[in-house]
């Protein structure tokens, strides 16, 4: 497919005046054609406007209308075939095998909000019938489901070129919950973006869908970005990316004149806490175990497994020795950006450089451009307790133990934390009241808490949580991967003394969707 380098707003390709953006493969400096035509205000108008004209038409589509909609497009994304493969290994540096694993999970996810639009339960539709007679006041008719919030402004992600990018999960969860959706690309994968955008435009027209429904816009996120999330047509955000980018987006969103949610995930270290009979009996299949996760996709995930976090002694000591080994003998692997290249060796540098940090071991250096070399560290409790920097994300494949004193220390350090997307316990039997006793502290830092696996590898279901309290994320009750994710675009309406006529399809008291409704209070089975 020959790619354009324009803008796809609704049905039309359009070709924006601001700077041009060129992909850039990390693993060889190479620039990559074509240059794409940056937008501006003036796309961005374009965009919100069509996104807004098809809000209404596009929210009340059927059950069935939308979830093959959302079916045609994961069929489109796979019907490109080989091409979107190559084009997102050029562009990112990532092994042509996750590339695939990526498209697998993109296309499921779809498949998946499908059957959840289809089943309906998001609508969660209550029916509290009216008590004409009651005493001393009568009681209306009331009903309740949730209707979409508008249109949705995406941000790609660069570490998921296709999971997490035009037609990844946010996009996924706010088409499924009937708002229109406008991606602001992420520039590390233009051409990515744009056989993707191409699918979902198709799937768009197949459909018979107003064209507003979906939009990709190429260009910077100051101008782009901006610009979208300060739009009064715009009335929800999903962001994932750096905290200095996730906050302005926030501060954006919350001085408009109608100020309106942004989900925004942003920095994770993701501890972990291997306690001490796991420790001893295990620790050093746990070492191999947590740098397989810590080099993992070179690092770049948002769960990557950041920090350690246990009790001195020699069980410890047999770890760290073990993971640094195991470390030393890994190879380097292209990082996805120059960009995030050179903020992880700025952030390798601070720790290195750091007085009260002792280096244990670095991988393999690479020889091509952009290579990540993974790195170890260790410093003591009072030291990171101390110094609020080192609990500073370090995007990339490098870790910090914490060594603690006792587990009292240990539980302070767990207290100290910022908030996280996941926490991890490694335990066995023995450590039960050691783990109980952290529960709470790490249910409160949290979405997800983990025993005995590894943070990386986020499962894509009803029960996940992908989410915490900043600043993994900015809002902590919710969550960006799973079923769950279509809350986010949602809200509720009651209806009150509406007569059936004028009420909608799922409200209404013949039920014609043969919904489960809490109806009076009780759940219908
Ligand atoms: P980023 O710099 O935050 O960029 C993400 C998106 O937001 C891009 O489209 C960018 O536009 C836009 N943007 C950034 N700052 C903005 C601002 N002030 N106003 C409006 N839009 C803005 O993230 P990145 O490029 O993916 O990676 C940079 C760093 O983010 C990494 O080194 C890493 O530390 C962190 N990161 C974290 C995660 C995670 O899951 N925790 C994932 C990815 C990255 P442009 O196209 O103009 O850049």
């Amino acid at each position: 497919m020959t790619l354009e380098g324009k803008s796809l707003i609704g049905q039309q390709a359009v070709a924006g005046n601001s700077s041009a953006i060129h992909a850039v493969n990390p693993a060889t400096g190479e620039q990559l054609d074509p240059a794409y035509a940056g937008g501006s205000a003036a796309e961005v108008d374009k965009a919100a406007q069509l996104a807004w004209d098809a809000f209404d038409a596009y929210r009340e589509t059927s059950l069935e209308d939308r979830a093959v909609f959302l079916e045609t497009v994961a069929s489109e994304i796979e019907a490109i075939g080989d091409d979107l493969i190559q084009r997102a290994v050029a562009e990112t540096g990532l092994p042509q095998a996750r590339i695939e694993g990526e498209r697998g999970r993109t296309c499921g996810q779809l498949r998946l909000f499908a059957k959840v639009v289809r089943a309906g339960e998001w609508l969660d539709v209550r029916v509290d019938p009216a008590m004409p007679d009651r005493q001393p006041m009568p009681r209306a008719d009331l009903r309740q489901r949730h209707i979409a919030l508008g249109p949705v402004a995406v941000f790609g992600a660069s570490n998921f070129p296709l999971a997490f990018s035009v037609a990844g999960g946010d996009t996924a969860s706010a088409l499924a919950a009937g708002c229109p959706v406008i991606v602001k690309a992420h520039s590390a994968h233009p051409g990515t973006s744009e056989l993707v955008g191409r699918a979902v435009q198709k799937a768009v027209a197949k459909c018979g869908l107003p064209e507003g429904v979906f939009s990709v816009l190429f260009g910077s996120g100051r101008e782009v970005g901006a610009g979208l999330v300060a739009d009064q047509r715009i009335k929800a955000v999903g962001f994932t990316g750096s905290r200095s980018g996730g906050t302005a987006l926030m501060k954006i969103a919350q001085q408009r004149k109608e100020p309106i949610p942004v989900y925004a995930e942003m920095s994770s270290i993701n501890p972990v806490f291997p306690l001490p009979a796991a420790l001893k009996a295990r620790g050093e299949a746990m070492a191999e175990g947590f740098v397989a996760s810590l080099n993992m996709g070179a690092g770049q995930f948002c769960t990557n497994p950041g920090l350690v976090i246990a009790e001195k002694g020699e069980a410890l000591d047999a770890f760290v020795a073990k993971a640094g080994e195991v470390l030393k003998g890994s190879a380097s692997q292209t990082m996805l950006t120059p960009g995030i290249f050179d903020a992880y060796q700025q952030g390798v540098g601070r720790l290195s450089s750091h007085d009260k940090v002792r280096e244990v071991a670095r991988g393999q250096v690479g020889e091509t451009p952009n290579q990540c070399q993974s790195g170890l560290f260790v410093t003591a409790a009072a030291d990171f307790l101390a110094d609020e920097a080192l609990q500073e994300e370090v995007f990339g494949s490098t870790s910090l133990v914490i060594e603690c004193a006792d587990a009292a220390e240990v539980k302070q350090v767990a207290e100290h934390l910022e908030g996280q997307l996941t926490v991890t316990l490694q335990m066995d039997d023995a450590d039960l009241d050691a783990a109980r006793a952290l529960l709470p502290t790490l249910e409160r830092k949290a979405g997800r808490v983990l025993v005995n696996g590894w943070p990386t590898g986020v499962e894509v279901c009803h029960a996940m949580v992908h989410g915490g309290p900043y600043p993994a994320t900015s809002d902590s009750r919710t969550t960006s991967v799973g079923s769950a994710a279509i809350f986010r675009f949602l809200r509720p309406v009651c209806y009150q003394a509406m007569p059936e006529g004028l009420l909608p399809e799922a409200l209404k008291e013949s039920n014609p969707l043969g919904l489960k409704r809490l109806d009076d209070g009780q759940r219908e089975s």
